[in-house]
């Protein structure tokens, strides 16, 4: 007789926005949704990254979302210490995963090399993993293609398989739904990974899941508020670069190298073509930035139709244009401060916690005619939060510095749902009896359980705290 529970432990993005990792447990198989690092302050990140809070050889297999660092930054650990199954995904997932894996690996030597050189005669930091430990990885992908273009499940074991929706968050994301099928009893649960909104550019916009679900692990990173259209946006782009021309600014932008760097390119592509802005240099100064964009190009299959009709077509690749200049090497960046403006210059991280746009924001935030333009989310304790909330002076490469240049905040280019997408994506899914919120923050997952429950009544909704244990 099948009388087990499945169980959900919440490692990650409980209450949180980062560190996404939940692992599923049937019988005795251990499915882990996601693996990713926890960002933020960096006390708390060395307790949490160091070690994983489950013994990493007892992980059968796991199902990665997307390529972001925070879902699947910890992958490095989990194979480290032992685990030895299969981590699927997409292709496009993978090729991403890779390019930041690599990254962080090479990130986190870096960080621990720089500490000890300042630390002498204390006792020395390991890596948390090193870019070896990022390339063990890579053997253990298994992709695969969404439904809409296999139409197969993909099975685990004898009684769960699962299938791939595409969340149209960046390239290669998954809404991932499980089947658990025991004795004649059907369980099934999603999880949404991060979920994009419904005009997102480039890519395809996110499907809708088919399948009755019992119980959904959803995203709320935007639970409570609502991004402003995307033509409104425009304007807010077109005046910011016309005030830079006005007075020679620049225009300096934190953006995550994947996803937000490659829209921005799109979008100011496209304006620049059909005249809407004044042509001024554009530099990406972020090598990895540059790969991912490679990664990019090589899944056109994910490319939506208005890409296709407005570039492929014409055989143009939508990330390149004649004032837009790739910077690879450290002294082709320190260049750029010697670059009088206008300019923009788009750089990581994008929640400014390391990476070249801290030279940029050191050299370029005292100047009150330079923009700081805010296009993602800014966790909490990070720099980009600070500087996104008005603070002045802030610490910069352990430098005190006012914050004069003016801050814009466009978070409608946020490659997250906003509140009434959400609440539209929860509308066009149907059975669902229990909702877990997760990857967002307490105020936003408040509002956003109050507004499902005054709308949907009959489905119980949980705000689980990290490490707490539910059965269904
Ligand atoms: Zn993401």
């Amino acid at each position: 007789m099948y009388n087990e529970y499945m169980k959900i432990t919440f490692f990650g993005a409980a209450q949180d926005v980062t560190g996404s990792r939940h692992l599923i447990e049937v019988e005795d198989y251990k499915l882990l949704l996601d693996c990713g690092m926890y960002q933020g302050k960096r006390s708390i990140a060395n307790e949490r990254n160091k070690a994983l809070p489950f013994a990493a050889k007892d992980i059968n297999a796991v199902i990665l979302s997307h390529g972001h660092l925070d879902h699947c930054g910890a992958l490095p650990i989990l194979v480290r210490d032992g685990f030895r199954g299969r981590i699927y995904c997409t292709g496009a997932t993978a090729d991403v995963a890779r390019c930041i894996l690599e990254d962080s690996g090479a990130l986190q030597e870096q960080i621990a090399n720089d500490y000890n050189r300042h630390h002498k005669g204390q006792d020395r930091v390991e890596s948390v993993y090193t870019l070896e430990d990022a390339r063990r990885v890579f053997s253990y992908f298994e992709p695969h293609p969404y439904y809409r273009i296999s139409h197969e499940w993909i099975t685990l074991n004898d009684h769960i398989r699962f299938k791939l929706y595409d969340a149209g968050h960046i390239l290669g994301s998954e809404v991932i739904v499980l089947e658990i099928k025991e004795e004649g009893i059907t369980k099934t649960l999603a999880f949404t990974g991060d979920l994009g909104r419904v005009d997102v550019p480039i890519l395809h916009a996110r499907e809708y899941i088919e399948e009755d679900v019992q119980a959904m692990l959803m995203e709320c990173t935007y639970g409570n508020s609502n991004h402003r259209p995307i033509s409104e946006v425009k304007l807010d782009l077109q005046r910011a670069i016309e005030d830079a021309v006005r007075l020679k600014s620049k225009i300096i932008v934190p953006a995550f190298s994947l996803g937000r760097t490659q829209e921005l390119i799109y979008i100011l592509h496209r304006m620049t073509d059909m005249h809407e802005i004044p042509s001024i240099p554009i530099y990406i100064d972020s090598p990895l930035a540059e790969s991912l964009t490679d990664v990019f190009s090589r899944h056109k299959e994910d490319f939506n139709d208005e890409v296709v009709r407005d570039f492929e077509r014409l055989g143009e690749s939508p990330f390149a244009f004649k004032n837009l200049v790739y910077t690879h090497s450290v002294e082709e960046s320190k260049m750029i401060n010697n670059v009088e403006g206008p300019c923009m210059i788009i750089s990581a991280s994008g929640m400014c916690e390391g990476g070249r746009i801290l030279h940029h924001l050191n050299n370029g935030i005292g100047n009150p005619n330079n923009i700081i333009l805010i296009t993602g989310y800014q966790a909490e304790n990070t720099l980009g939060r600070k500087i996104k909330e008005g603070a002045s002076p802030v610490m910069i490469l352990g430098e005190s510095h006012e914050v004069r240049a003016k801050v814009m905040v466009l978070d409608e280019l946020s490659a997250h749902a906003d509140q009434a997408s959400l609440l539209a994506y929860l509308g066009h899914t149907s059975g669902i009896e229990h909702l877990f919120l997760v990857h967002t923050e307490m105020p936003q997952a408040t509002i956003f359980k109050n507004t499902v429950e005054s709308l949907h009544p009959n489905i119980d909704v949980n705000i689980p705290t990290l490490g707490e244990q539910v059965e269904l």
